[in-house]
């Protein structure tokens, strides 16, 4: 007999060939892979973005995979991803809105002409502060004219917005990256909605600076803008902060050195802001062991509702962690800070807040972390330090928090003896995984060290890129011989770590599932799944 199967057989497969008229496609890696469907792969660009690409795609290259997917998508259904880019942007569920505004902006360009009108005319919705407004320029330039709608669409962000709300924006969001509220309003030349729109418009455009203040008062946010600028003292500043909520971008730079000003400033701080100036903060010593400033600061990290309405992305907290920890920046060590260790347990606790509560599914669950050489190549939404390794071993200990039942192992092409639990600080995690070393991928060896073990698991979680190519059955494969050995109808998971277009899930199998690394739904979508609810 000639043995064809040792050839072409669907349920061992080597990794280095696709499983028989499965619809596999090569990988970077070498192996083969399933590709996901363009609204996965929506998903995947609107979260983890192409930043910094990854270990085997440049940003170029993995830019323009997206964005082509993102085109066949507003082809296929504009509405739909209008309506999708609105939901991730609006919700917070990705670190960055960056993406969003790139992909409405295709949206503008490629969509049916009742597709751009809508993409246009939910610009307010995605771009809700200057720097946004200014970044969907930028992308929108890149593919076309200005035109009459744009001027319209534009035109709105500006007249809609109260004169209080108008002058924060004019103020706080000045200009970045090579646009200026100048521009737009040349541009878009609204009809004012006000008085004051008038009166701010002229402000911003520095047109006719005699007209200024011809029929309304100036919004009392600007005239404590001008005083402080004109008067660059803390004994000016202070009040003026407090009373008028001045932000700190409407500051003079000489300003930011004095805690008494960063005081008046923390009161009102927006979250993120919060986060990011907490080195500063503790350098002009407001933050110390026990100060008042300290306390609130904890007190507003572990007030989960806070975190929700500010949106404030759990990676960011983990960057910030990362970073204020350690007592000195990415750029410079000269300029360091001895971190406050409330501060630093309270980021830790404000990690897991910031995913929500997910309510656990109570099932036997099995994590695999890919640690793998690819796994630490490029960067999750382009944010410096968290490669998808690092990101996904956070992100396991999130699922490790909630569900009870839970073991995590990590691979490359072989298992990778770590050990990493809920009771680590953040940062001790992210050492830990930091340093291991470059190895093969092998993505079925959660499966195949369950079914050798004789592990009872309801479910894999798997956090990988998909590039596999090392072993000898495929991970769908060995997850089917696990079912049949162990008589449970184990579930998949494929958690996306970068935004490429490979999976290791079936996707005819309806108990394999991918979802998005990072996607602060994620946590219950996973819960679902796995406890049968979805
Ligand atoms: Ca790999």
């Amino acid at each position: 007999m000639q043995r064809f199967l040792r050839h072409f057989s669907a349920k061992r497969t080597p990794q280095g060939l696709p499983i028989p008229a499965s619809g596999q496609v090569p990988n970077n890696a070498g192996g083969y892979s399933w590709t996901v469907d363009d609204w996965t792969q929506l998903d995947r660009f609107l979260i983890l973005g192409s930043e910094g690409g990854t270990y085997y795609a440049t940003e170029g290259r993995l830019t323009r995979e997206n964005a082509e997917a993102v085109v066949r998508c507003i082809q296929a259904d504009g509405p739909r991803t209008i309506a999708r880019i609105i939901e991730i942007s609006e919700t917070g569920r990705a670190p960055k809105n960056d993406p969003a505004l790139f992909a409405l902006a295709l949206c503008a360009a490629y969509g049916s002409p009742e597709t751009k009108g809508l993409a246009l005319a939910k610009l307010p919705q995605v771009a809700r502060i200057g720097t946004h407004l200014f970044h969907f320029l930028t992308y929108i330039e890149g593919f076309r004219g200005w035109g009459r709608a744009m001027r319209r669409s534009v035109g709105t962000w500006y007249n809609s917005k109260t004169p209080d709300q108008l002058a924060l924006q004019l103020i706080k969001y000045g200009a970045r990256d090579g646009w200026s509220h100048r521009d737009a309003l040349r541009l878009a030349h609204p009809v004012p909605a006000s008085a004051a729109h008038e009166l701010l418009y002229h402000w911003a455009t520095k047109e006719e600076p005699e007209k200024q203040g011809l029929e309304a008062e100036p919004p009392e946010l600007l005239k404590a803008y001008l005083q402080v600028r004109e008067q660059a003292s803390a004994e000016v500043a202070v009040p003026l902060i407090r009373r008028h909520r001045l932000p700190r971008e409407a500051l003079p730079t000489e300003l930011l050195t004095d805690a008494r000003v960063w005081e008046a400033l923390l009161d009102e701080m927006p979250m993120e802001a919060m986060i990011r100036n907490l080195a500063t903060m503790t350098r002009v010593g407001l933050l110390a062991p026990m100060s008042a400033a300290s306390r609130l600061v904890v007190e507003r990290l572990r007030d989960q509702e806070r975190l929700r309405k500010a949106r404030l992305h759990p990676i960011k907290v983990l960057a910030a962690l990362v970073t204020y920890q350690q007592g000195f920046g990415m750029r410079s060590r000269e300029s360091s800070w001895n971190p406050v260790t409330e501060v630093v347990d309270a980021l830790n606790d404000a990690f897991y807040l910031a995913f929500g509560n997910a309510s656990p599914s109570g099932k036997r669950i099995v994590i695999g972390l890919d640690v793998s050489g690819s796994m630490d190549g490029g960067v999750v939404a382009g944010i410096p330090g968290m490669t998808p390794r690092v990101a996904s071993a956070a992100l396991s200990l999130v699922m490790t928090a909630t569900e009870p039942d839970v073991t995590t192992l990590a691979f490359s092409d072989q298992l990778v003896p770590i050990s990493i639990s809920r009771s680590q600080r953040l940062d001790d995690v992210v050492k830990s995984v930091s340093g291991i070393p470059f190895g093969g991928t092998d993505c079925a060896l959660p499966m195949i060290w369950a079914t050798e073990r004789g592990i009872k698991a309801d479910a894999f979680v798997i956090l990988t890129d998909s590039e596999t190519w090392f072993g000898d059955i495929h991970p769908a494969q060995a997850l089917r011989a696990y079912r049949e050995k162990m008589g449970i109808p184990a579930k998949l998971i494929v958690v996306g770590m970068v935004a490429n277009r490979f999976t290791i899930a079936d996707p005819t199998d309806r108990a394999m599932l991918d979802v998005v690394g990072f996607d602060t739904a994620v946590p219950q979508i996973m819960a679902d799944f796995i406890g049968g609810r979805l």
